[in-house]
């Protein structure tokens, strides 16, 4: 565990500590496998799937800056989530939220439909629903928080106090914000998982996720299972990008926060827009939660507009600096429509009951001049009065 913030982990784990030539700067170890000294004995490292020198430090890197014991970085956000699942037995009860990350809920339900747990889909920001799922003991449940595309919010602390005392274990997906803007583990939560291909790296040209755990004992047994699984990460170069990724994560989430910010201030007061969700709006349902676990409200936003499809059409066909892409975190702004990209695998019965309509957008704001990113918003939104 660090005793540092973790915007100084994150600039200086591993910095001036090559023992060969004393580079500043970690090299890359592009090697499959590492030579025995003594052929009774292995070394540090054996075969590059069970680790190599830029896994183990990309993983002590997010270990001490969500202040876990010990992290396993596998090769995507979906490998570092069927890791975890390991840790369920036949019979477990996993409790997930109705509006998890579309791959996630996949997964949860093939592996339940294979008879590998049982899965319980619950709206978890509705209290009595909570209540009744936790109330079941399950063996872990799952927190998507803020959640996709609503930023949807619960609370942390409050879960994982009834979750400890029953012996159900919580893990926080906290892909939308960083280690930077939120650290489960210091709420109580036993794990944190990240698509690192988002924010972590952050520059949309790797992929990469992680399981960071509060106990030590627990983090060697999911690293045996990663090696046995093949989850692992295992190219050196993707490691090491990921960590150059990091190193400036803070600076990147200050000023997509601020960027947000504005998009939101913009949103707010065009008339063609109906509704928009970000938890640093007051009217925001997760507002005060957002204020006591969160150190920032994060550069996710989304909103909805008036009127239908060809709104929707004249915004996306009228706007230039934000690339229509899925993905998110990245340092160039997106715009989304979860209805036919990000949720497409979801019926329109599911669509719906999670919130998402077809006037929904979801931005992920860059780190562009903010007033650029508004003016070319704004300069959209005003097409839709005149269409
Ligand atoms: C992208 C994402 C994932 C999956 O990660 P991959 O790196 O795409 O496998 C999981 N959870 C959330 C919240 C995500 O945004």
């Amino acid at each position: 565990m660090s005793k540092l913030n973790s915007q100084t982990v994150a600039v200086r784990s591993g910095i001036e500590t090559d023992p060969v030539y004393g580079a500043v700067v970690p090299p890359i170890y592009m090697t499959s496998n590492f030579a025995f000294e003594d052929f009774r004995e292995p070394g540090q490292f054996d075969y590059a799937r069970s680790g190599n020198p830029n896994t183990k430090l990309l993983e002590k890197t997010l270990a001490d800056m969500e202040q876990g014991a010990g992290a396993i970085v596998t090769n995507c956000g979906l490998a570092a989530i069927t890791l975890l699942m390991q840790l369920l037995e036949q019979g477990d009860t996993l409790v997930v939220p109705h509006d998890s990350y579309g791959g996630s809920l996949r997964l949860f339900k093939a592996l339940a439909n294979k008879g590998h747990f049982i899965l319980k889909v619950v709206d978890q920001t509705n209290p009595a629903e909570l209540e009744q799922a936790l109330a079941a003991k399950p063996a872990m449940i799952w927190l998507e928080t803020p959640s996709n595309p609503l930023l949807r919010l619960v609370d942390i602390e409050a879960i994982c106090n009834v979750a400890k005392q029953q012996g159900t274990k919580v893990t926080v997906d906290n892909t939308f914000l960083s280690p930077i803007l939120q650290q489960p583990l210091t709420l109580g939560a036993d794990f944190v998982v990240h698509s690192c291909t988002k924010y972590i790296n952050g520059h949309s040209d790797a992929l990469g996720g992680v399981v960071v755990c509060a106990d030590a004992e627990v983090a060697e047994h999911l690293g045996w299972w990663a090696n046995c699984l093949g989850l692992t990460d295992c190219s050196a170069l993707n490691n090491y990008m990921i960590l150059r990724g990091i190193r400036t994560l803070s600076a990147r989430m200050a000023v997509h926060q601020q960027n947000a910010q504005q998009l939101v201030d913009a949103l707010v007061a065009h008339p063609a827009v109906a509704k928009v969700y970000y938890p640093g709006l007051t009217d925001h349902p997760g507002h005060s939660i957002a204020k006591k676990q969160q150190k920032g409200f994060g550069g996710m936003l989304s909103f909805e507009l008036k009127g239908g499809v060809d709104e929707v059409a004249t915004l996306l066909n009228n706007i230039s600096l934000f690339s229509i892409a899925e993905s998110l975190g990245g340092t160039e702004s997106l715009i989304c429509y979860p209805s036919t990209m990000t949720h497409r695998a979801m019926d329109e019965q599911s669509q719906r009951t999670a919130g998402i309509s077809n006037t929904l957008l979801r931005i992920s704001a860059g780190v562009e001049y903010g007033d650029d990113l508004v003016t070319d918003l704004l300069n959209a939104l005003n097409k839709i009065k005149e269409a």
